[in-house]
């Protein structure tokens, strides 16, 4: 075998064919190589702060962040669209739609582009990032801006796909579980067991079950030994599965988790209820709170959305609503980049406008670190 051979086995391959063996619909063969840009493989990174913060509040186990915003489009949609696209070339489909609040649509327009297959996506003209925005313009994919929320378009995205025979790429799509599910898998693969929570932000409701169905797979096959608490996360103006009842007009910041109406709402309640776990909520000032503090403090920059799992952590820690020395696991769904306005919007910048002169970045700089401008100005002395 040659060189190159060698360099290609070495490396990750995406999660159809690392995970192949663990992905299937009805038993159903590939008859075309698998539609990839080398998804999942994401870090699990240890908290080195948050873990420090909860201790005070009588928390001594571990916490880690499944990092999802480092798949290649920048979310976890990446796993789920990578086995549906797949699935969508292997039978011919003539176009791929969905609706989105922004990261299902950048991730099918992605995975179409590398497919040749047409993308048409569905999204609220209100709401959606510049971030997940620019992403579909730039794979070319076409946009429909629906005047209306997520759930109207989802809506009308489920209808015309019908009518027109179109590849519906949104979770209700069985693949999409099937893909995003090896999260839980590589979680799993990581640690050498399962945590003893998960904690997930909740929008359309699919990711919480796919992870859910993740492990009991592994357990099911004797990987793991014992099964998590599924612990997910609605924002406080979005949160239709906790208050019993669709929400007409869902208000939050995190726009990821807008929805009022989720698909896989029977499918949600399913993995909180086989897993002993909770759905929650956590308020925008929570989401926001944690969404910092990931950023200052842990050096992960994430999506609003996604620090509703960190948000949810803090709220149950601070409750005790969590064994104490657990093993906890937080998925981050989307990168920070995603939404640059959330940014401008709530952290004010520390920032100086100085004149270009080396006396005015002296003084602003000797005004931060009096101390250290000290020592090197003494030690530079010594030297002459
Ligand atoms: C899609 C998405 C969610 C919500 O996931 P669901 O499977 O719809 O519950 C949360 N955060 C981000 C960043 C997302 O892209």
């Amino acid at each position: 075998m040659g060189r190159e051979d060698n360099l290609r086995r070495r490396a990750w391959q995406g999660v159809v064919i690392e995970y192949y063996d663990f992905i299937s619909v009805n038993n159903e063969k590939l008859k075309l190589p698998p539609v990839s840009l080398q998804e999942g493989n994401t870090p699990l990174i240890e908290s080195v702060s948050l873990v420090k913060e909860l201790k005070e509040f009588g928390f001594s186990g571990k916490i880690y962040f499944k990092h999802e915003g480092l798949n290649p489009t920048s979310s976890f949609k990446d796993r789920g669209m990578a086995v549906a696209v797949t699935r969508a070339r292997d039978s011919n489909a003539q176009a791929i739609i969905c609706a989105s609040t922004g990261n299902t649509s950048a991730s099918a327009s992605a995975y179409g582009a590398r497919a040749k297959i047409p993308v048409i996506i569905v999204v609220p003209e209100k709401g959606v990032t510049i971030g997940k925005l620019v992403q579909a313009i730039a794979h070319g994919a076409v946009m429909i801006r629906v005047k209306g929320n997520f759930d109207s378009a989802l809506q009308l995205a489920r209808k015309v796909a019908e009518d027109f025979s179109l590849f519906i790429v949104n979770s209700i799509n069985p693949w999409r579980i099937e893909g995003q599910k090896t999260a839980s898998l590589e979680i799993c693969d990581a640690l050498g067991f399962a945590p003893d929570y998960h904690f997930i932000p909740v929008g359309n409701a699919g990711n919480i079950y796919s992870y859910w169905i993740g492990y009991k797979q592994y357990k099911e096959i004797g990987r793991i030994d014992m099964l998590p608490k599924m612990y997910g996360f609605q924002a406080e103006g979005a949160a239709p599965i906790v208050k019993g009842h669709p929400i007409s007009d869902p208000q939050t910041i995190a726009s990821a988790i807008r929805i009022g109406n989720p698909a896989n709402w029977e499918r949600a309640i399913l993995a909180k209820e086989e897993s002993e776990g909770i759905i929650d909520t956590v308020s925008d000032d929570e989401i926001l709170k944690a969404y910092k503090f990931m950023g200052e403090k842990e050096g992960i920059f994430c999506e609003l959305s996604s620090a509703a799992s960190v948000a949810g952590l803090i709220k149950m820690v601070k409750k005790k609503s969590t064994q104490k020395d657990a093993v906890v696991v937080c998925t981050l769904t989307g990168h920070g980049l995603k939404d640059p306005q959330a940014v401008i919007d709530f952290i004010p910048p520390k920032e100086a406008i100085i004149e270009p002169s080396f006396k005015a970045i002296k003084n602003l700089i000797q005004e931060i670190i009096p101390q250290k401008i000290e020592k090197s100005q003494s030690s530079a002395l010594q030297e002459t």
